[in-house]
């Protein structure tokens, strides 16, 4: 669909970038994202995919709001204490654009959800919290040879990086093994920070600008502060995809 005079005005800043032009917009509003985990990650990319007018978002998440998200997952309030996350969240975001439509879906991610939960996809966001979840969904992400985007946080730092093996590693690659969940000390601001850094990842490969992440690893020292990228390889053994 061409875009609108309404849509060429609200686009118009980022129409302008290198390669983006009215062509991406289109792409864009064609794209569907899946966002893993509408927490303090999930918040700050689903806000700027939103807003760019990335047409089909769904948010999937099976938790309720608690008083100690309040700190970062700015989609709540209050008010919105022991009440399912995906639905406020999805609630909010509409209000930003009418041209996107989100989906809320409540649902816990395992293995024996997550493929049919990403179906359809064009991207993946793993915006989730413990390394059971993100192996499941690394693993759906695989089959279906759906592209995803990792990001995890504790405390000042951060890591990120764009997946779609066999052109890149998986999930699995350089990340061990399934280890207990827990939760570390996170601020707000380093949630934010690489949420934000995942819509970016998410714009350029649907768009087509810039470079992605694909085969590295962006490292967040918030407290130093710094910010690395260092290279990463397939591991020939990784049990997700040695097959490929
Ligand atoms: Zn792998």
């Amino acid at each position: 669909m061409p875009l609108s005079t309404d849509q060429c005005e609200r686009y118009s800043r980022q129409i302008e970038l290198q390669g983006w032009g009215a062509e991406g917009q289109e792409r864009l509003l064609g794209s569907s994202v899946f966002v893993a985990g509408v927490g303090g990650l999930g918040c700050a990319a689903a806000v700027y995919l939103v807003s760019a007018g990335v047409g089909e978002i769904v948010v999937c998440d099976g938790d309720v709001v608690e008083r100690s998200n309040l700190n970062r997952q700015f989609l709540y309030t209050r008010d919105d204490l022991t009440r399912p996350k995906a639905p406020i969240a999805a609630a909010q975001l509409r209000r930003l654009n009418p041209d996107v439509t989100v989906t809320p879906v409540i649902a816990e991610i395992d293995r024996s959800t997550a493929g049919g939960l990403i179906e359809g996809a064009d991207l993946v966001l793993d915006c989730l919290d413990n390394p059971e979840t993100r192996i499941a969904l690394n693993r759906a992400a695989i089959a279906r040879g759906i592209p995803m985007v990792y990001a995890a946080v504790a405390e000042y730092t951060g890591y990120l990086s764009f997946l779609n093996p066999p052109a890149t590693p998986c999930l699995e690659c350089f990340v061990g093994g399934t280890r207990p969940a827990v939760d570390p000390p996170v601020p707000g601001c380093t949630a934010g920070t690489l949420g934000t850094l995942e819509a970016m990842e998410a714009l350029k490969f649907l768009t087509g600008t810039g470079r992605t992440l694909a085969g590295k690893l962006l490292v967040v020292e918030g407290a130093v502060p710094s910010f690395d990228v260092i290279e990463i390889e397939r591991d020939p053994d990784c049990p997700a995809c040695r097959s490929l």
